[in-house]
């Protein structure tokens, strides 16, 4: 029988770890599995190399529960460890890391997420168990049997024992607080989740959990729609079938094999959480690896699995590291060329599927600049005849007459503008996101001649007939009268349309700035963007007719100057919420004042 002392120095090390790794202890099995599999993979290699002679080697890992003896015990056909490597292997790497490991990171309030990202190996055994024995016989059949046992202190009894089949046995005693993993189905679905695709075969009790190798492996040529689809099945069971996918297979500057998914949009887009599982040589590591990953990118899903990203530093470190830098880089230029090939093979499918992607698109533009240089001709706008083009495209169409402005509207607010425009043949594009406006701005300072406009945003020469129908000045004086308490400013001008009688102009950059504010919710003043203007058309038979009025009954004419611009308010969406009532009680007496005149 032989003692040793474990080589850290800390006694009291087993309370911090099981306190640290306490949310995410399942990870436990991870650890221990990946070790077996990791055993079987070392001795084929060795069997190969003719270093190891077993005939008919075939490589199994059983988990088994004793919920009598409450234990749970791994058992691999591996390459096996003699009593030196134990000691060697377990009793000091692995617990001298693990002291390491906490020293440093003890004192970081980020030691809960680093911990549960790639775990201890064998030490978070402790996580689960107050005893853990080790029963190894080494390939290399000179050595004898070992048994190791340790509770997690300081001291280990390390013992030789009657010869055991090659390979290894973990027995973990399960502790008091860990026992809902005796049960089968707790146990087996954990290990689903992180060994669904395990390279060796691998059973709970008498199941077989994983079955056919990720379909990632295979080369992408010999995929078919159906396996993409039924992968995306197994990796997310309850989401709608994904739009596209991109299979990745990266041998330099690093490994890396996956397939990226484009998911189907179904409500609102979540940010800030990450769907895409991370896999290390077929073992799950993690879903919540947004530091890996460009901000946009975390919209999409799906599996990658790469030996070389550094998943054992700390998270602010990532940043800076080189090959998770590489990684955004290449996962950009993947997915633009995808997209290019999607919008050059068919264009009409191309739109089906931009509405799903728009947003994930223009962030994109946003927020990476090689992304932005590759993909900004595949943001599609609606333009007035409902075709899907291109800032550029527009550009090119309208440069005779509109320079180099980029006139839009959003949804409907606009309508009656749009006829306007459309009497001019100046095409507008429809803007539907709110991410836009960032977007156009973006657009602005990397094209400085360009200058994106809401249709109410200024009042261009286009607008404006040549021939006005009556001066009207009797009625403008009256009007900027009417409007004198009110932070509105009144103009005349003869629209190039009758049948606009007014409008508010909304300064383009001004309201970029509201919109702004209000986005991130800070309260400000409408006076800080100054006084509305308000144009009346001087073509306008309505607007005629109110000058008529005017002569007669003033008060009449007022309160319908006043209506007409809450009604234009109203109609570019811009009606303010303390505006409505006022709206309303003027709306009734005018209709009753009608209602009296006609009989
Ligand atoms: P890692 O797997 O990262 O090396 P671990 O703490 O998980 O760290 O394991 C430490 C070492 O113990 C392994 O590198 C391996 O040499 C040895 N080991 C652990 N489990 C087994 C096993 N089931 N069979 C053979 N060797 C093992
Ligand atoms: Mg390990």
């Amino acid at each position: 029988m032989a003692q040793g002392t474990l080589k850290i120095h800390s006694e009291n090390i087993l309370p911090i770890i099981k306190k640290s790794l306490y949310s995410d202890k399942e990870i436990f099995i991870r650890e221990l599995v990946s070790n077996a599999s990791d055993a079987i993979t070392k001795l084929k290699v060795l069997i190969e190399k003719n270093e190891a002679s077993i005939s008919d080697f075939a490589p199994e890992i059983r988990v088994k529960i004793d919920k009598e003896a409450k234990t749970i015990s791994i058992t691999d056909n591996g390459l096996g460890m003699s009593a030196s490597e134990i000691e060697t292997y377990i009793a000091q790497i692995a617990f001298s890391g693990a002291e390491e490991f906490v020293k440093k990171y003890d004192t970081s309030n980020e030691k809960d997420k680093i911990i549960g990202h790639f775990g201890l190996g064998f030490y978070s055994a402790f996580m689960v168990s107050k005893q853990v024995e080790v029963i190894s016989q080494s390939f290399n059949t000179s050595n004898p049997s070992s048994h190791f046992v340790s509770d997690g202190s300081n001291t280990y009894d390390l013992n030789q024992i009657d010869t055991q089949p090659i390979g290894t046995k973990i027995v973990l005693h399960i502790d008091s607080e860990s026992e809902e993993f005796l049960e089968e189905e707790k146990l087996e679905s954990v290990i689903k989740k992180y060994c669904s695709f395990l390279p060796h075969p691998l059973f709970v009790g008498e199941n077989r959990i994983n079955e056919k190798d990720p379909l990632y492996l295979k080369s992408p040529q010999d995929c078919t729609d159906e396996e993409y689809k039924e992968f995306y099945q197994k990796l997310y069971p309850f989401e709608p079938a994904p739009i596209f996918w991109i299979h990745l297979n990266i041998d330099y500057p690093f490994n890396l094999k996956g397939i990226l998914y484009f998911p189907k949009v179904t409500e609102r887009l979540e940010f800030g959480k990450c769907f895409t599982k991370l896999f290390c040589n077929r073992v799950y590591v993690s879903s919540d690896i947004k530091e890996l990953l460009p901000e946009y990118m975390t919209l999409l899903r799906g599996a990658i699995d790469s030996p070389d990203l550094p998943l054992n530093v700390s998270r602010s470190y990532l940043h800076m590291d080189k090959t998770v830098r590489q990684l955004g880089l290449h996962l950009s230029k993947k997915i633009a060329d995808k997209l290019q090939q999607l919008y050059t093979s068919n264009k009409e499918d191309y739109v089906t599927l931009y509405k799903q992607m728009e947003v994930f698109l223009k962030l994109g533009n946003l927020q990476d600049e090689k992304f932005y240089e590759r993909t900004r001709d595949l943001i599609l706008f609606e333009n007035s005849k409902a075709e899907w083009i291109s800032i550029q495209q527009y550009l090119d169409a309208m440069k005779e007459k509109t320079k180099s402005k980029v006139y839009y509207h959003i949804d409907t607010s606009e309508n009656h503008f749009l006829q306007l425009f459309k009497d001019q043949q100046v095409d507008v594009l429809r803007s539907t996101s709110p991410i836009d406006s960032h977007l156009f701005q973006h657009l602005e300072s990397k094209m400085p001649e360009v200058k994106f406009q809401r249709i109410d945003g200024g009042m261009d020469d286009l607008l404006t007939s040549q021939e006005e129908h009556q001066p009207k000045e009797e009625l403008l004086q009256f009007a900027k009268d009417s409007f004198k308490d009110h932070q509105v400013e009144v103009e005349l001008k003869p629209l190039s349309s009758q049948t606009i009688p007014a409008f508010v102009l909304i300064d383009e950059d001004q309201r970029r700035f509201r919109d702004y504010m209000r986005l991130q919710k800070q309260d400000f003043s409408q006076d800080l963007f100054g006084k509305k203007k308000f144009v009346l058309n001087s073509n306008s038979p309505m607007v005629s007719k109110i000058e008529e009025i005017q002569k007669n009954k003033p008060e009449l004419a007022k309160e319908l100057l006043a209506q007409l611009y809450d009604l234009s308010l109203l109609s570019q969406k811009e009606l303010g919420q303390d505006a409505i009532q006022p709206f309303l009680n003027r709306s009734m007496k005018l209709f009753e004042a009608l209602l009296c005149e006609k009989n």
